[in-house]
Parts: C-alpha cells; sequence; structure tokens
C-alpha cells in the first residue's frame, strides 16, 4: 500500500488550532502502574479503594461496613450520617495523605508520554486526585511548553487564588498578588456532584466546557463515567453539544471495559461512525501520532489520505525521548515564528 502522507509531512503539519482533550479517570493512573507507583503503592479505584488505599483505619468507630463497598457509596452514607463529622475529616485526611505520598518513578512514564504527545493548545481535563500528571509536566515542561491540566475534582498538588482567578502548583505564589496559592479540596464523592461551590472547581468546569465546545477530538482514558457522577456526564455532554451538531469529530476511548458497556454509557456522545475503542494507551490516536493527532485525523479521514504512523518511542529514557520530540517541536516553533512574521508583515501586531 502508497503511503501518502509520510512521518516526514506530519512533523512539519501543524494547522490544527483546535484542541484535543484528554479525560483521564483513575483507570488511567491504574493502567500507568499495574504494579504500584515508584515505591509500589497501589492506585486505587471506587470500586476497591478501601482494599487498595490504606484508609480504612480511618473509619475508626462509626461502625460502617466498608469490606468490599465502593468508596463513594461508604462516603455518600458517611455524609448523611448524624455526628460522622470527625469520622469523615479523618477518612479525607487519609485519602490526601495517601495521594500526597505517590510518586512516579525515574524513568519516563504514560503520563509523560501523554504530556509530551499534547501540544499547549491541548487540555487534559482530570478527575484524578493523584500527583502524577503535574509532576510529569513539571519535568517535561521545558520541551515544547506546558498545556492546560484541569482537576474537575480537585488534586493533592493543585492550587489556586481566588482573588486574581489563577491555578497553579501548592508551594508556588500566584503571579498576580504574590501570595501563596490555597490548596484546591478534593472534591468527596457525593451522590450530588457540587461543581459549583469552590470557585477552583467551579473555574476547573468553567474552562473544561469550553475546551469540549472547541474540541476535535476528546479522548477518555480510564474514566467510568460513574452513574453516581451523573452532572459530570451531562455538563460534558451539553459542552460538546451531542452527536447531531457534530460532524467530523471523533471520540476515542482508552479503557480496559469492553466496548458495549462505554457505548451504552456515552451513546449520545456519539457520532455513528466516529469512535474508537483501545485497550492500550499505546495503540491511542495520541502515541500513533504524538503532538499531531488533529493534523493525522483531518488527513485520515477529510483527504481520505493514507498516513504512516509516527509512534513515540516508548522504551526510551527521557534523553531518548527528548530527542525524539525535538523535531516536531522545532517544527512548532517554525510555524509560530512564520505566523509572527505575516503578522508583523500585515500590520496586525500595532
Ligand atoms: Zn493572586
Amino acid at each position: 500500500m502508497d503511503i501518502e502522507k509520510s512521518v516526514r509531512e506530519e512533523i512539519e503539519d501543524v494547522s490544527m488550532g483546535r484542541p484535543h482533550v484528554v479525560v483521564l479517570g483513575a483507570g488511567a493512573s491504574r493502567a500507568a502502574f499495574p504494579r504500584g507507583e515508584r515505591n509500589g503503592k497501589r492506585l486505587p479505584v471506587m470500586a476497591d479503594f478501601f482494599e487498595t488505599a490504606p484508609i480504612a483505619s480511618a473509619l475508626g468507630r462509626a461502625g460502617l461496613a466498608y469490606s468490599g463497598r465502593n468508596f463513594e457509596e461508604v462516603y455518600s452514607e458517611l455524609a448523611r450520617t448524624p455526628g460522622s463529622a470527625e469520622t469523615r475529616t479523618a477518612l479525607e485526611d487519609a485519602v490526601f495523605a495517601y495521594f500526597s505520598s505517590l510518586d512516579l518513578p525515574d524513568e519516563p512514564t504514560i503520563f509523560d508520554h501523554l504530556i509530551l504527545s499534547l501540544r499547549p493548545k491541548d487540555v487534559i481535563a482530570t478527575f484524578n486526585w493523584d500527583p502524577f500528571h503535574i509532576k510529569a509536566a513539571r519535568r517535561n515542561g521545558h520541551l515544547g511548553g506546558v498545556l492546560r491540566l484541569l482537576f474537575l475534582h480537585g488534586n493533592v498538588l493543585a492550587g489556586h487564588c481566588a482573588h486574581d482567578r489563577v491555578h497553579g502548583v501548592l508551594g508556588a505564589m500566584c503571579s498576580r498578588c504574590g501570595q501563596q496559592f490555597s490548596p484546591v479540596p478534593l472534591l468527596y464523592p457525593v451522590a450530588e456532584k457540587d461543581y459549583e461551590t469552590d470557585p477552583a472547581i467551579h473555574s476547573a468546569w468553567q474552562a473544561a466546557r469550553h475546551a469540549f465546545k472547541n474540541a476535535f477530538m476528546v479522548t477518555f482514558f480510564g474514566y467510568g463515567a460513574p452513574v453516581s457522577d451523573g452532572t459530570a456526564v451531562e455538563l460534558l455532554r451539553d459542552a460538546w453539544g451531542g452527536w447531531q451538531q457534530r460532524d467530523l469529530e471523533q471520540i476515542e476511548f482508552i479503557d480496559v471495559r469492553q466496548e458495549d458497556d462505554l457505548l451504552d454509557k456515552w451513546r449520545l456522545f456519539i457520532h455513528t461512525h466516529h469512535y474508537e475503542v483501545h485497550a492500550d494507551f499505546y495503540d491511542s490516536w495520541l502515541a500513533h501520532h504524538p503532538r499531531r493527532t488533529g493534523e493525522a485525523y483531518i488527513s485520515q479521514y477529510l483527504d481520505a489520505r493514507i498516513i504512516e504512523y509516527n509512534p513515540l518511542p516508548r522504551t526510551a529514557g527521557f534523553e531518548g525521548l527528548w530527542a525524539w520530540f525535538q523535531p516536531l517541536v522545532a517544527a512548532e516553533a517554525r510555524a509560530r515564528e512564520a505566523e509572527e512574521r505575516n503578522r508583523h508583515a500585515s500590520g496586525l501586531d500595532k
């Protein structure tokens, strides 16, 4: 078969201005670290939270049956139980402490690959509390710029200045007022999710809605769209506009669940044909066309060209990985410079 768009052409093409939005759920962290993170600590999902994270003792004398139960159910029950405020605080502290203690290994991980595979125009919106996204953004940010990270349920490393509405990393200073960022509270899984009250979470959702409206592609990576979080699914669906309003855009799932289950949940999102399901991140558009998913998608589906894969080197160390990404980043810089020259020439920068 004749390749009509080569890797070389793909690298030079940076015509897509719209964002690729990646929505991450607990399944992504588990997929990244099936045998645990840097120190072997395991990544829980709601269904096995009490078995996986060492937090059960915080339930203390509350006398709640938690064994084998979903964290969300137990927490919601606790929230409804009168006089349980102390137990709830103890549980929340234990969860915060556990997620704060998680760390990335020294070698590149899925999170590094994910961050590097996206451009500054793109967005990661995550439901996860763990610190992996921010840590990966920090250690790769020197290459190709930093994209937007939105924490839809809060995060142990996220900070916020409510006064200036600036998001940042906990421990750093707000660039406007010079005050330290306040922590963003973790949003605990009660049945009725409140995405409005906390200013940091509210603004993350606003930004997520905006990104969804403009996205050409949305990747759901390990996000279970739990029935208990109908609000989240509704908010995302409204922003996406439902399949009737979408023509070309693509939905991609990276998930180990059965395709039928996924489609059932996401029916209203999906245009008749434009979705794909991959069990493995390394089979996704992101891993096959890093930093060029939009351009590759247009070439394949709009221009009907046969395009060559440009898979990222998943086993390379950091030096090799960054060297591999260098030509992509350089092409982006050249495109930006050319754009600036054009703007200058046409007098638009005055
Ligand atoms: Zn400030």
